[in-house]
Order: structure tokens, then sequence, then C-alpha cells
């Protein structure tokens, strides 16, 4: 915590707490919040079938806009999908998410979880690599 004198126009000095004014989000320009739109309209339903066809279940999931990843899945099954998502070709989109399935039962990049996701998206390796040639925006 920081603080600051501020010297009142009576002639008093006081102690005054400085607030940090940094905005957690920047606002959405018209592309992103077309695809925050989009992206709350489809990804839920969609991650809602993948979990229930390959046998899944999590916590919980939220649309996120960061500049750090595609999707993310903490230990207590919460699942976050970046809303570049919808910028992806449909089979990229899935490889994103049954990922993040994946980590419900394997919270690591070891042979397990790669032997996992190869059982519910054959050609998992490919669709990685493609997955470089898009950025997020
Ligand atoms: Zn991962």
């Amino acid at each position: 915590m920081q603080f600051k004198l501020v010297f009142t126009p009576s002639g008093g000095v006081r102690i005054v707490r400085i607030r940090r004014r940094r905005r957690r989000t920047l606002p959405d320009t018209p592309e992103v919040a077309e695809l925050r739109k989009a992206a709350r309209d489809y990804l839920p339903g969609r991650l809602a079938e993948l979990a229930s066809e390959h046998g899944f279940s999590y916590n919980s999931v939220r649309i996120k806009h960061n500049v750090s990843n595609w999707g993310s899945c903490s230990a207590k099954g919460n699942i976050n999908l970046n809303l570049n998502l919808m910028r992806l070709p449909e089979e990229l989109r899935d490889y994103v998410m049954l990922h993040e399935l994946c980590h419900l039962k394997q919270l690591n990049h070891g042979p397990e979880f790669h032997a996992l996701l190869e059982s519910v998206c054959p050609g998992h390796r490919e669709l990685q690599k493609q997955l470089r040639n898009y950025r997020l925006i």
C-alpha cells in the first residue's frame, strides 16, 4: 500500500492512500465485442457437448480475452476459453477445448496427458502445430 501527503486548502496536511486506477481489462474494440458475443453464444454449449461425448465433467466455463493462452483449466475444474477461439477453424477450436478437458484428468503436459488427448482427438499433434499459425488479438 502506498500513501501520499495532501496539503489541504486550509493549510492542513492529510495522509491519503494512493488508489491504483489500473484497469483490469481494456474496453472491447468492435471486433472483440463481436467475438465475445459469438464466443458466449457458442463455446459453452460446444464444450458441454464435447465433455458429455467423451465423459468429462467440469465445474464451470468462462469466456476470457487475454493474450497469453487459448484456454486454461484449473485444478478445481474451472475452464477458461479465449474468445479468439471464434477466429479458428472448427477442428482447431475443438482441439483446444478437448485439450482443456483432458487437463481435468491430467494437469500437466506429460505422456499420459498426450495419450489421453490422442484418444479423444486423433492427430492432435498436427492440430497443435496448426494452431501456431494463429495469433491472439
Ligand atoms: Zn495444456
